[in-house]
């Protein structure tokens, strides 16, 4: 596990051309230095010099930030953003009363009981349907079903619907979370410990593919390393010779989830729906203003994304806002709140289930 020194040289690759500012989703919105990477690594510069504290003042810019890591993708100097912010995290919130609370909500006794208990809750409304005497599937997938899709069936029923008559196979086991909390929350000692046993799961199962249908699960996967590559489920979905026919028209929009990397499968789906419009909005691939803790630390301007996202979805008179996020659809749900003409949120997976014939070609 890396400390804030052992990124030292890589804050001191910060050109400070200021080309992050013109990503940034928070920046945009504040207008504050600070809000960005650049801002960021120069007070991490002064801290590593001995010139300034890593305070709760820092701390306090540290969370001014989605972790969406467009600044990332955009540096010309090729800077890792997120790792080195939650190593600054980490230095905070383990001298910090807060931080060591939130360290033990995710420990994993306590964490790992309540997702247990959720679970449970869930079997008692939710059982798989079983199968029997069906034909071997060609495709394996192995399934990272995420912590939301572990609690809420929504997925699981839509997934079977879909499925069905399609070539792939789901194979489920017993992940951990994939670690985008902790790492949000600069607890890195837990990630390494979730990340190790999911990498060991990974290492001993026989699959075709390893897939994940949240943006962020997908995200973290990739982001293990170790030659890990998690694909989109719905990528893989939309390989499928599927139909999806609605009997009635209507008309959607996509929110990209800021941790999509390609999201080319989403108009190929669409493509495959009979009385569907797609039709895209304005700032397709902005944050929505969730985020995690962000929401909680910085209520205005998660509110203000929210609210900006829903806006521009309103403006294309779609019926249905759809994403691949769990988060994302708390974040639109919150900004489409009290607004009349906001369009109905759902999962892309969601959706597609809704379609009244669903037939393989
Ligand atoms: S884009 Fe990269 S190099 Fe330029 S200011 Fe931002 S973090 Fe520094
Ligand atoms: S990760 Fe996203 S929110 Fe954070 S500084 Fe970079 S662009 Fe801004």
């Amino acid at each position: 596990m890396k400390n804030l020194q052992d990124f030292a040289d890589d804050i001191n690759k910060c050109s400070k051309c200021g080309l992050c500012q013109s990503v940034c989703p928070v920046y945009k919105l504040t207008g504050n230095d600070c809000a960005v990477s650049r801002g960021k690594f120069v007070m991490l510069d002064g801290v590593l010099k001995g010139d300034l504290k890593l305070n709760r003042n820092i701390e306090k810019y540290l969370d001014l930030c989605i972790k969406c890591g467009k600044c990332k993708n955009f540096c010309p100097s090729d800077i890792d953003v997120c790792k080195i912010f939650a190593a600054a995290k980490y230095e905070c919130a383990k001298k910090s009363l807060s931080g060591r609370f939130i360290f033990f909500l995710e420990s994993k006794v306590v964490f790992d009981s309540v997702l247990a208990v959720l679970k449970f809750f869930k079997s008692v409304f939710y059982r798989k349907k079983k199968n029997a005497g069906e034909t071997p599937k060609k495709i394996k997938i192995l399934y990272f079903k995420g912590c939301a899709n572990e609690i809420f069936p929504a997925v699981d029923i839509a997934l079977e619907k879909i499925l069905e008559n399609t070539s792939l196979e789901l194979i489920e086991k017993d992940f951990s979370c994939c670690g985008t909390p902790f790492l949000s929350s600069g607890n890195l000692k837990r990630y390494e410990e979730v990340k190790a046993k999911n990498l060991s799961i990974i290492k001993n199962a026989e699959f075709d593919f390893l897939s994940a249908d949240c943006a962020s699960c997908q995200d973290a996967l990739n982001n293990y390393g170790e030659n890990i590559q998690c694909v989109n489920l719905l990528e893989i979905i939309s390989k499928q010779n599927l139909k999806f026919k609605f009997s009635t028209p209507r008309k959607v929009t996509f929110h990209k989830p800021c941790h999509l990397q390609n999201d080319d499968f989403v108009k190929e789906l669409f493509e495959k729906c009979e009385n569907i419009e797609y039709v895209e909005m304005k700032d397709y691939d902005e944050c929505c203003g969730f985020a995690g803790e962000f929401a909680l630390q910085n209520p205005k301007i998660s509110r203000a994304l929210a609210s900006k996202k829903i806006d521009n979805a309103i403006s294309t008179g779609a019926d249905y806002i759809v994403t691949t996020c769990p988060a994302c659809i708390l974040g639109l749900k919150f900004g489409a709140a009290g607004k009349k003409s906001a369009p109905q949120v759902k999962s892309l997976i969601e959706f597609l289930a809704d379609a009244e014939e669903i037939i393989n070609c």
